[in-house]
């Protein structure tokens, strides 16, 4: 099925239209149908440390109890209408995959799990650039000592 709008969370997300595949295994109870999924689906969204797009798969197990419209029990003998009844209302799945999508998604999705984010200095990616960094800022207090300790010492 094609992914519905906003599948996901605001900084990750299955693109909307993208294929989602769900492979669904529907079991009748006494209440109605038991239906177990899996849906795997593709993921875009971005970096939350340095703000780089990302994209990921996501796989995720739901399960859900659909009861029978009436609240009657079904037969044992009527499987299969009970069955395929669920099936001609696939629709119907929506709300329990974006529930199972949501919370199968990190909160804070990385472009790799030990992404260095951004510089807090200048906001330049870390990534891109490992041996980035400032000197230390000199403390005021000290600055003018600074200027003597790097003179030479040849007062002798
Ligand atoms: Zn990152
Ligand atoms: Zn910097």
């Amino acid at each position: 099925m094609p992914a519905p709008t906003d599948l996901g969370i605001e900084v990750l997300a299955v693109p909307e239209g993208s294929p989602v595949e769900l492979d669904l295994r529907l079991e009748a109870v006494v209440e109605g149908v038991l239906v177990t999924g899996t849906a795997t689906a593709a993921l875009e969204g971005e970096c939350v440390r340095c703000l780089e797009p990302l994209t990921d798969q996501l796989s995720t197990r739901f399960q859900e109890l659909f009861l029978n419209e009436d609240g009657d029990a079904v037969p044992e003998d009527d499987e299969e209408s009970g069955v395929g009844r669920l099936v001609g209302d696939l629709i119907d799945l929506e709300p329990f995959l974006r529930d199972a999508v949501v919370l199968a998604l990190p909160f804070q999705p990385l472009c790799e799990d030990d992404c260095p984010g951004l510089c807090i200095e200048c906001g330049a990616r870390l990534k891109d650039d490992p041996e980035h960094g400032h000197e230390e800022p000199i403390d005021p207090r000290w600055a003018g000592l600074t200027g003597f300790s790097a003179e030479p010492d040849n007062k002798d």
